[in-house]
């Protein structure tokens, strides 16, 4: 399941906190395998100037209060690895409905190129770097961590993990002179083990790709998220939004 425009989810949206995760925004480049990353620019504005006429406005992560008080009206907007076109073409259309957003970066590929997706064949994708971040911040947005190289966190060992997960904290903090409180699971591959590390390396939240909203009952380390997307083109395109609509 997918989010596409607010009608299926508007009931959804107010039963707990959304959290809606999104990748790079724009066409995708020509060759590119995961064509589903990327959200073509008018469905991005669209989304975001559909959910400020209904009455949303965006909030902050900040751990269980979020999702204790009643917020029939808030949601989190997500960026997951940094892209540059992010940075391009985010700002401006969050900046006019007054929203914000968070962006998990891949520490050791600030500034460079989406490595973790091109050792296997992906189209390159340039990464925000340090200057950019800053504006990015200076603008009111927020940035988490989303570990030191994006790996399977549940493929390594437990030194490693716990590596990955406090480090890419430590070096964000140092970077940027502010405190960094959110973690995006790479893939978002998690089990208990890693869960725990999570919490125990200071963060408030983290967040999953689980389908779901957040209330008052949800793990602060295991946040479900809705995921933005273009609707594809075929049949299973055609049956999920079939479904949406039914079950609105
Ligand atoms: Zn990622």
């Amino acid at each position: 399941m997918y989010y596409s425009r607010l009608a299926p989810y508007n009931r959804i949206f107010r039963e707990g906190m959304p959290i809606l995760t999104y990748h790079k925004l724009g066409m995708p480049p020509q060759g590119v395998c995961r064509k589903d990353l990327y959200m073509q620019l008018p469905l991005f504005k669209r989304q975001m100037g559909e959910l400020w006429k209904n009455g949303f406005c965006t909030t902050q992560l900040q751990g269980r209060e979020n999702f204790i008080q009643p917020n029939n009206n808030r949601l989190v907007i997500t960026f997951d690895d940094g892209s540059r076109t992010v940075f391009q073409h985010a700002m401006v259309p969050l900046r006019k409905l007054g929203f914000t957003a968070i962006q998990y970066l891949v520490v050791e590929h600030i500034g460079g190129r989406n490595e973790w997706d091109t050792s296997l064949g992906e189209v390159e994708d340039p990464l925000m770097d340090e200057s950019q971040i800053r504006t990015w911040l200076s603008a009111g947005h927020e940035i988490g961590a989303h570990t030191l190289t994006h790996p399977h966190l549940t493929h390594l060992n437990r030194q490693q993990a716990r590596e990955e997960i406090t480090s890419s904290k430590k070096k964000l903090e140092d970077m940027f002179g502010i405190a960094v409180q959110h973690f995006c699971y790479p893939y978002g591959s998690w089990k208990e083990w890693v869960r725990d590390l999570v919490e125990e390396a200071g963060y408030k939240t983290a967040v999953t790709t689980s389908p779901g909203v957040c209330t008052d009952v949800t793990d602060p380390f295991i946040l479900p998220r809705i995921s933005a997307r273009q609707p594809p083109r075929n049949i299973r395109g055609l049956l999920d939004r079939l479904f949406l609509y039914l079950l609105n």
